[in-house]
């Protein structure tokens, strides 16, 4: 029995078997082959198997966005068969005696520099194509299983570290918990974690030894503990522990229907966060009184090219249907940082963090912001939408984003297309924001507090640097004052004041938050009625 311990991200316990999972990138080695034929028959396979994945991805891309976002798949279907690129692949392992993912990767890269060099707009964009292609035969060469996990069984999941577009396309039913050597509490991976109701460990000294791959462990996500290998005393004490944690869960089941309201007549709204469509489910069954957070950015993440208005419309149609009226907060897109997508071709920054990200992208590719907003405005006929938008530091930006709100709702009008009222709102999440909040007031409905990157930025300490994990402390004082002065501002200007940073749920300051005036706490729909039990305490 091996015992580790890390930072618990989610309380909760989780009894399985572990599944170590491999980081996608593969580090590239030429090395000489003897038996050329049988390394052909290695890389046949592994593009028959590229086809089959393809053919999948298709299929699941034509239910989830329709076939001219699937024909990709089926362009990719076709080149993998192409029989000059078959045939540099093969000639290039009888006549080097390479290995197949040497092979590969140099036949896709003088293909695709061949289509990068042609005129022809359509036969340029191929390049890309060619690359993506061979990435895939050489990750089945390697036995990477892409955004996948190769178990029937939910498994424990032990990685080095994910990024949170790694973890937006695992399949999250194949995972009874994360375990991550590295990573921060606060960075979005571990808040994934959260907002899909799993154990989950950061930060923990476990060595990733292959051996433990399919090993029986425990995650304990009170104690914060691994346990590798439990002997049956431990195994028995551990399933207890589950059944006693699944039995306070189902008690707080008697709180659905019931206000969010203290003892003395102080109601306060509580809302809950969420990532994806899928979240809705839990939203609806944790009873939240709303959304006060879509990180809708991860709609963005894990894919490879810009999702269009009709997709993005789909998915906040669904999430807007789906919750029956209830408010729905949509936060516009917050790249940047540690939520890095590819396709953006965002500049390398000395200090991502404090640089183009959010807003400030959106405010100056203007096109991918509005793209955004129509897609919005349009699904606001489906229900009762509102919108914020992040990392607002000035009066200006905000003078801005209107006039543009305005320009998407002219042009839906010009064009005939229906739209209900949207409520607009701002995210606090700088000083700046707070020291000008009262001004800010004035220009929006609303305030929601995003803690997380407010206490990054009020105590100059990266939320992401694990070895600062211990001094970034949202109690600060200084943390504590930027809140009540936002809602003292944000009331004098007329705006309704939130918080949907992590904050939110801590219930050791639910009493504070509720003295301070604050409207509403959105929160991740498993806190939903464990905070609600807090309030009707108080
Ligand atoms: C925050 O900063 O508190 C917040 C809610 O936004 P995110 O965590 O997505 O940066
Ligand atoms: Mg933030």
């Amino acid at each position: 029995m091996v015992i580790c311990s890390g930072k618990s991200v989610l309380e909760g316990v989780a009894i399985g078997k572990i599944y170590l999972f491999k980081k996608q990138e593969y580090q590239l080695v030429k090395t000489q082959v003897a038996d050329t034929e049988c390394e052909i028959a290695r890389f046949t396979e592994a593009k028959e198997k590229a086809i089959e994945q393809l053919d999948a991805l298709y299929q699941k891309a034509l239910v989830e966005a329709g076939e001219e976002q699937a024909m990709i798949f089926d362009v990719h279907k076709m080149m993998l068969d192409d029989g000059d690129y078959l045939d540099g692949i093969c000639n290039m392992i009888r006549d080097e005696k390479v290995n197949a993912e040497y092979a590969v990767t140099m036949t896709g890269e003088s293909f695709s520099a061949v289509f990068a060099s042609m005129d022809d707009e359509y036969m340029k964009a191929r390049s890309v194509d060619v690359l993506d292609i061979s990435r895939r035969v050489v990750n089945n060469l390697a036995g990477i299983v892409e955004g996948g996990i190769a178990s029937d069984v939910p498994v424990i999941l032990l990685a080095d570290d994910l990024s949170p577009s790694e973890t937006v396309q695992l399949d999250k039913s194949k995972i009874l918990a994360f375990v991550t050597k590295n990573g921060s509490a606060n960075s979005h991976t571990a808040i994934l974690a959260r907002s899909m109701n799993i154990p989950a460990l950061v930060k923990t000294d476990v060595a990733l030894l292959e051996d433990y791959n399919g090993c029986q462990a425990v995650v304990d996500g009170m104690e914060g503990q691994l346990i590798i290998n439990p002997d049956e005393a431990t195994t028995q004490r551990m399933i207890r522990k589950k059944m006693d944690f699944e039995k306070e869960r189902t008690q707080l089941l008697s709180l659905i229907g019931k206000d969010n309201v203290t003892r003395d007549g102080r109601r306060i709204n509580v809302y809950a966060n969420i990532g994806n469509t899928q979240d809705v489910e839990k939203v609806l069954e944790s009873d939240a009184g709303g959304i006060g957070l879509f990180r809708s950015e991860f709609i963005y993440l894990g894919r490879e090219t810009y999702p269009t208005e009709e997709e993005q419309f789909q998915i906040y149609k669904e999430v807007l249907s789906g919750m029956k009226g209830k408010k729905v907060i949509i936060r516009t897109l917050d790249i940047g940082a540690d939520k890095q997508v590819d396709y953006f071709e965002l500049p390398r920054e000395e200090n991502p963090a404090m640089g183009y990200r959010a807003i400030r992208i959106c405010l100056d590719r203007v096109q991918v912001f509005k793209t955004q907003l129509r897609a919005i405005y349009r699904a606001s006929a489906f229900g009762t939408a509102a919108i914020m938008f992040p990392m607002i530091i000035s009066v200006s930006e905000i003078v801005r984003i209107k006039e543009i709100v305005e320009e998407v709702k002219a042009e839906l009008t010009a064009e005939g297309v229906s739209f209900n009222r949207v409520e607009l709102g701002i995210m606090i999440e700088t000083p700046a924001a707070v020291m000008i909040s009262e001004e800010l007031a004035r220009e929006v409905e609303f305030f929601s507090i995003g803690t997380n990157d407010l206490t990054q930025y009020t105590l100059a300490i990266d939320r992401q640097n694990q070895s600062l994990d211990s001094i970034y402390d949202p109690h600060h004082p200084a943390v504590l004052r930027m809140i009540r002065m936002t809602v003292e501002n944000g009331h004098k200007g007329g705006a309704w004041v939130g918080i949907c940073g992590e904050l939110a749920a801590d219930k050791s300051l639910t009493k504070t938050f509720l003295d301070m005036g604050l409207d509403e706490l959105s929160v991740s729909p498993t806190y939903v009625l464990g905070l609600r039990k807090t309030i009707r305490e108080i």
